[in-house]
């Protein structure tokens, strides 16, 4: 630990201990070290093949049945599939675990996560709203029920090709409307009840800890400099610098797979 780092982790407890309801805006960089690569780092997805258009929900409404039919053709795109499988085997990094710890001493209230892995789920945590869906889910575009994924693939699995057309887009059990991925498409609006947790947070907060994130997909990132332009306070945990380091109260810099485990150590030890 070099001296710099330890002042901002000092300053980062100094800021938390000070503050009555501390949330955190989460993003793909916390799952890297679990293997999970974030698609705008290098190596990453969108890095490779550019961003999905903003058509992509559009696209998919026009005509869901054709969507459907070659979203679970696994050999259409191989790295989508590899994607999804890296995701399926993932297991939560240290990272994952402390925020766990955060939540469990009460010192962190919410997560507003931009990760579809499901991961803080699997570390333990509750108090979580998964702003850009889950791969877990599929959703119904017209009232918002979420049924497991794995439900719908094991049933239609052994069907022929015609059998599965016939039963493509799965059909809302609640309002007969149209199922899609939970996992919230480009130009796809994010679902009201969610968004409406994340505001209800956000008013509530008066420090956000942006962890793995590189602050650029909105709603979200509107977040952190809704809670700042109150006078609340920002804690970057990301070892690249942001587009809102500039309006962070502090920047720890390095993997959140040590940085957070470092900063519930510092809280523990000044606590006591
Ligand atoms: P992003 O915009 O949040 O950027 C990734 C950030 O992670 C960058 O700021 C980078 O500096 C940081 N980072 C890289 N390595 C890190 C590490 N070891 N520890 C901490 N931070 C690290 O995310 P994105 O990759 O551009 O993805 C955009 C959207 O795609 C996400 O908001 C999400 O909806 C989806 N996505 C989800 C997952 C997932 O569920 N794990 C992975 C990739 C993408
Ligand atoms: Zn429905």
């Amino acid at each position: 630990m070099n001296g710099t780092y330890k002042i901002h982790l000092a300053k980062a407890v100094n800021i938390i201990q000070k503050s009555n309801y501390v949330i955190a805006l989460v993003g793909a960089g916390l799952s890297a070290e679990s293997g999970i690569p974030t698609f705008r780092g290098k190596g990453g997805l969108w890095t490779k093949k550019g961003e999905p258009g903003p058509s992509q929900y559009r696209n998919f409404v026009k005509d869901p049945k054709s969507w459907w039919i070659n979203n679970l053709d696994e050999q259409q795109d191989p790295e989508r599939t590899n994607f999804r499988n890296v995701i399926d085997k993932a297991k939560p990094n240290q990272g994952h675990l402390a925020l766990y710890e955060l939540e469990h001493d009460g010192i962190l209230k919410h997560q507003i996560t931009q990760n579809v892995d499901g991961l803080h789920f699997a570390a333990g945590s509750i108090n979580i709203t998964e702003i850009h869906g889950s791969r877990a889910n599929i959703r119904c575009i017209s009232c918002e029920f979420k049924t497991p994924r794995v439900a719908l693939e094991s049933s239609i699995a052994k069907l022929s090709y015609t059998e599965k057309i016939k039963l493509l887009p799965p059909s809302c059990h609640r309002c007969g409307g149209v199922m899609k991925p939970d996992t919230v498409m480009f130009g796809e609006p994010i679902p009201s009840s969610v968004l409406e947790e994340c505001v209800v947070q956000t008013k509530k907060s008066d420090c956000i800890l942006m962890v793995g994130t590189s602050a650029t997909v909105y709603p979200a990132a509107s977040f952190p400099q809704e809670i700042k332009t109150r006078g609340g306070k920002i804690i970057e945990l990301n070892p690249s610098s942001t587009s809102l380091s500039e309006i962070s109260d502090v920047s720890i810099r390095g993997s959140t797979s040590s940085t957070i485990p470092d900063l519930v150590k510092k809280l523990g030890t000044q606590q006591h």
